[in-house]
């Protein structure tokens, strides 16, 4: 194995000048993909770039209008921020189910984003909830809404020399209910074979907005705007569910691998969007 150096910045810039700077060199937060990544041969770092002792990267930030979550917060930091559950509850309940405790306690939400994998948890929370991603490093900061920033599995909007510093996820004005729901080959310690978030706005039994999310299922997390639309104006009966979970799987474009075939994760797109949906319909019921 190449022998790795290792580089521990106090900050982003100085960060993303080692990364420019450096050949080889590459970001490190929990480490649960790239330790392993490294271990199979995977990849070769020449050097890791520590973000963990950057100051203040690992907060939730309750902002005007808004809430930021630094990239390194953990994903057991997610799950548990009361605000995070009070407002982007299908995010928190993502954050939850990833992996297991352990790898929650490690795993950050920019590990996970940047990671790009195509069944990335935190992804498609983060696509209904309308988040912009926090970029910041050697050429200092700007944004990109999260709906932008994957560009194809394991490849981001990033250029070299920047890092992710977080996100920003707008407060919704009351009345928005959202869930998530997944299918993996088991119940923990397993990626999804297909996840989704549901985001609905409805006034008397009636949709008014609707925000749907796929992961898994195509080269990069998506908005499933055709399941959007049928879904509006229309009350969450079995027949709407019926027809957003025919509309996400005529949009999903899944493929057969080790884990699962194409037909299987079809199937699974119904099961789950149906259950999201129908998590909605039974708080708007309960409300
Ligand atoms: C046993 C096990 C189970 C798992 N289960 C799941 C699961 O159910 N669902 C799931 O989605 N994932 C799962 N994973 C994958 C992994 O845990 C997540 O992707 C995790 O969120 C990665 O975060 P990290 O902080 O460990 O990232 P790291 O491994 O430190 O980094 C991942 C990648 O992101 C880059 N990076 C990290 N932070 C930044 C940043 N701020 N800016 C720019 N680049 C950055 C790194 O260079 C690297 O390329 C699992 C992993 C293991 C080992």
């Amino acid at each position: 194995m190449r022998e790795l150096g290792y580089a521990a910045p106090s900050g982003l810039a100085e960060a993303g000048r080692i990364l420019l700077e450096v050949e080889g060199a590459m970001a490190l937060a929990g480490g649960t993909d790239v330790v392993v990544a490294r271990r199979l041969g995977k990849i070769a770092p020449a050097l890791v770039v520590d973000l963990k002792r950057i100051p203040g990267l690992d907060e939730i930030r309750d902002t005007e209008g808004a809430i930021e979550i630094g990239a390194l917060a953990s994903m057991t930091t997610i799950s548990r921020s009361s605000l995070v559950g009070e407002y982007f509850p299908a995010l928190a309940t993502a954050a939850g189910v990833m992996g297991c405790w352990q790898v929650r306690n490690l795993a950050t939400l920019g590990g996970n984003l940047c990671n790009a994998s195509p069944s990335a948890e935190t992804a498609p929370p983060l696509l209904v909830y309308e988040a912009v991603a926090l970029i910041d490093g050697a050429n200092g900061p700007r944004e990109v809404p999260m709906a932008d920033f994957f560009t194809g599995p394991g490849t981001t909007v990033l250029a070299r020399g920047e890092l992710l510093a977080g996100v920003r996820l707008p407060k919704e004005p009351q009345g928005l209910r959202s869930a998530y729901a997944r299918r993996a080959l088991r119940r923990s310690m397993d990626i999804p074979l297909v996840n989704t978030a549901v985001a609905l706005r409805i006034a008397e039994g009636v949709v008014e907005e609707a925000r749907l999310a796929l992961g898994a299922v195509a080269p990069v997390p998506f908005r499933v705007r055709p399941a959007e639309e049928v879904l509006v104006d229309r009350r969450l009966d079995g027949a709407a569910l019926r027809a957003a979970a025919e509309a996400a799987c005529a949009s999903a474009r899944p493929i057969t691998d080790v884990r699962a075939t194409a037909e299987y994760r079809l199937a699974m797109i119904d099961v789950v969007v149906r259950r999201a949906l129908a998590e909605v319909a039974e708080e708007e019921v309960a409300a």
